[in-house]
C-alpha cells in the first residue's frame, strides 16, 4: 500500500521516530507502515492535549456536540474506505467491518445527543447545594485489536461530549483506522483536542504514567489491565477498564435445540470468536447434547473461512499471530480431552486461519474452558442440573457477559438473575447499544462505558454548596 499514516499531534499529522510494518492476518504478509512514537512525542500529544483542554472544556456543550456529530458525518462519508482498510489490518469480512465502522458513526451519534444535567440537592431559604459534572482533563484511551475503531468511539463520544481531551492510543497490530480517524479529528477539531499515537506495546506505560494525564479509558486484556491499575495509582488517575470475559451460554431445556445452536453459533464466531463478550463456553442439558451437538457442528462445517476481502467469507483469519499460536495450542490441549466435532485440522495456506471448532466431551478443568480462548473454538458441555451449572458457570475470575435460552421467558430471566456478570442477555446476543451501559463484574472491569453511566465516566462531581448572606 502506498499510503502514508502520520500520527496526529496538536492538530498536525506528523511522522513518527522510526515506523513498523503493519501485517494483513489473511496473508501474513506486511500491507503498510505505521509511524512509531517515542516518548518525547508521546510527552508532546499529552502537552498539546493539557493545553487544549481550557478552552475545549469551557466551549458549551452544544458545540461540542455538534463537532462529534461532524466526526461522525465525516466517517459515515468515508464508511467503505474505512471498511476496506479494518479488513486489510484485522481479517474481519467485510460486511463485519461495514458493521463496526456504521457502528462507530451510531455511537459518535448517540453521544452527542447525551447531556449530563446539573443537579439541585437542596434549595431550601437561600441555601443551595447544586451537583455539578465537570470534564477531568486528559484522558488517554488504550484499545485493543479486536474492534480497533469502535471501542475509541466508546471513549471518544463520551470525552469529548463532556469536555476532556485525549490522546488515543491504538494497538499496535491494529493502527491504521485509527490514525485515519486522526486525520478527520484533523479536519474537524481545534489542535490539542484529539491527538493519535502509536508504539509497538511498549509505550503504553508512559501514558498510564503521566503526571499530566487525568483518565486512562482501557479496553484489553485482564493481565494488561492489571498494569494500567497499578501505573495509574501513582497518581491516583481515574481508570475505566474493560477486560476480558469468558461467558457461558445456559440452553434451558425447553428450547429448540437447532435454534440454540444456530444462536450459539453467531454469538461463538462472529469475528473468528475475538469478541470479549463472545459465548466461550456452552452448557447443554444431557437430554438435547447430542442434537445440539450435531446442529453446531454443522453451521461450523459451513463456514467460509477465507480472506475478508472476498465476497462471502464468513470467518476470517486470526487478528496477530501470537493469537493464533495461543489459540492452537488450546485446541492441541483440548483435542487430548475430549472430541473434536468440527474443524480443528490444520488450514494449508498463508495467514493465520483457524476453521471454526466444536470440542465435545470436555471436563470444566480444561483450559479451554477454564481460560478466555478468544478465537473460533467451543467448548459445549453437558448438564443435568439448574443449580450446578449456574454454579459452574460463575465458577470463574471474569463477569463480563453470558446469555440464556429459554422459552419460559419468566424462568431465562431467573437464571439470568443468577449469572455474576455484568451483562445478560436472554435469547438474543451481542446486544450492544450506545444508550444501555457495559461494564465488567469481577475481573472483567471496573467503572464501564456506555449509556449515560459512560458519559459519566468522564466527569467527576463539583458541589456548590451556598449560603445567601443576609442583609445587615
Ligand atoms: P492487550 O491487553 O494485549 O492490549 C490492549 C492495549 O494495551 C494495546 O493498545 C496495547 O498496546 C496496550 N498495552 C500493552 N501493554 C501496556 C501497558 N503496560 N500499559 C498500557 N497499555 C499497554 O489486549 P489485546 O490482546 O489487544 O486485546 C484482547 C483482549 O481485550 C481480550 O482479553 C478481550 O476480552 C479484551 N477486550 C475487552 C473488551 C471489553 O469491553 N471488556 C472489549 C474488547 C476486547
Amino acid at each position: 500500500m502506498d499510503r502514508q499514516f502520520r500520527m496526529l499531534i496538536d492538530g498536525e499529522l506528523v511522522d513518527g521516530a522510526s515506523t513498523f510494518d503493519v501485517v494483513n492476518p489473511a496473508t501474513a504478509e506486511s500491507f503498510a507502515r505505521c509511524p512509531k512514537a517515542d516518548e518525547a512525542l508521546i510527552d508532546r500529544a499529552v502537552v498539546a492535549a493539557k493545553r487544549a483542554f481550557p478552552e475545549w472544556a469551557a466551549r458549551p456543550v452544544e458545540e461540542r456536540a455538534a463537532l462529534v456529530s461532524k466526526i461522525a458525518d465525516s466517517l459515515e462519508a468515508r464508511a467503505g474506505e474505512f471498511a476496506s482498510l479494518l479488513t486489510s489490518e484485522q481479517g474481519k469480512p467485510l460486511d463485519q467491518a461495514m458493521y463496526e465502522v456504521m457502528g462507530s458513526v451510531f455511537t459518535l451519534r448517540a453521544f452527542a445527543e447525551m447531556r449530563i444535567e446539573t443537579k439541585t440537592l437542596k434549595d431550601e431559604g437561600g441555601h443551595t447545594v447544586i451537583e455539578h459534572r465537570t470534564p477531568l482533563g486528559v484522558v488517554a484511551a488504550i484499545t485493543p485489536w479486536n474492534f480497533p475503531i469502535i471501542l475509541v468511539m466508546n471513549k471518544m463520544g463520551p470525552a469529548l461530549v463532556t469536555g476532556n481531551t485525549m490522546v488515543i492510543k491504538p494497538a499496535p497490530t491494529t493502527p491504521l483506522t485509527t490514525l485515519l480517524l486522526g486525520e478527520i479529528c484533523a479536519e474537524v477539531l481545534p489542535a490539542g483536542v484529539v491527538n493519535v499515537v502509536c508504539d509497538q506495546n511498549d509505550l503504553g506505560h508512559v501514558l498510564t504514567g503521566h503526571p499530566d494525564v487525568a483518565k486512562v479509558a482501557f479496553t484489553g486484556s485482564t493481565a494488561t489491565g492489571k498494569k494500567v491499575m497499578a501505573a495509574a495509582a501513582a497518581g491516583v488517575k481515574r481508570v475505566t477498564l474493560e477486560l476480558g470475559g469468558n461467558d457461558a451460554a445456559i440452553v434451558l431445556d425447553d428450547v429448540d435445540a437447532k435454534f440454540a445452536a444456530q444462536k450459539i453459533y453467531g454469538s461463538a464466531m462472529t469475528n473468528a470468536g475475538q469478541i470479549c463478550v463472545a459465548t466461550k463456553r456452552a452448557y447443554v442439558p444431557q437430554a438435547m447434547y447430542d442434537d445440539f451437538c450435531d446442529e453446531i457442528a454443522k453451521l461450523a462445517n459451513a463456514a467460509v473461512v477465507d480472506d475478508g476481502s472476498k465476497q462471502g467469507t464468513t470467518v476470517g483469519p486470526i487478528q496477530n499471530k501470537m493469537q493464533y499460536d495461543k489459540v492452537n495450542a488450546l485446541l492441541d490441549d483440548a483435542r487430548t480431552r475430549g472430541t473434536v466435532i468440527a474443524g480443528g485440522e490444520p488450514i494449508d495456506r498463508p495467514g493465520y486461519f483457524i476453521a471454526p471448532t466444536i470440542v465435545r466431551d470436555l471436563d470444566d478443568d480444561a483450559p479451554l474452558v477454564r481460560e478466555e480462548q478468544f478465537g473460533p473454538v467451543l467448548p459445549v458441555l453437558k448438564y443435568t442440573d439448574i443449580d450446578d451449572v449456574i454454579a459452574r458457570a460463575n465458577d470463574t475470575d471474569m463477569g463480563l457477559g453470558g446469555t440464556v435460552w429459554g422459552k419460559d421467558l419468566a424462568r431465562a430471566n431467573a437464571v439470568a438473575m443468577r449469572i455474576d456478570t455484568g451483562t445478560v442477555w436472554v435469547n438474543q446476543y451481542l446486544a450492544i447499544d450506545a444508550n444501555i451501559p457495559f461494564r465488567g463484574a469481577k475481573q472483567s472491569g471496573l467503572g464501564g462505558e456506555l449509556g449515560e453511566a459512560g458519559l459519566h465516566e468522564y466527569t467527576q462531581p463539583h458541589i456548590i454548596n451556598s449560603v445567601a448572606l443576609e442583609d445587615a
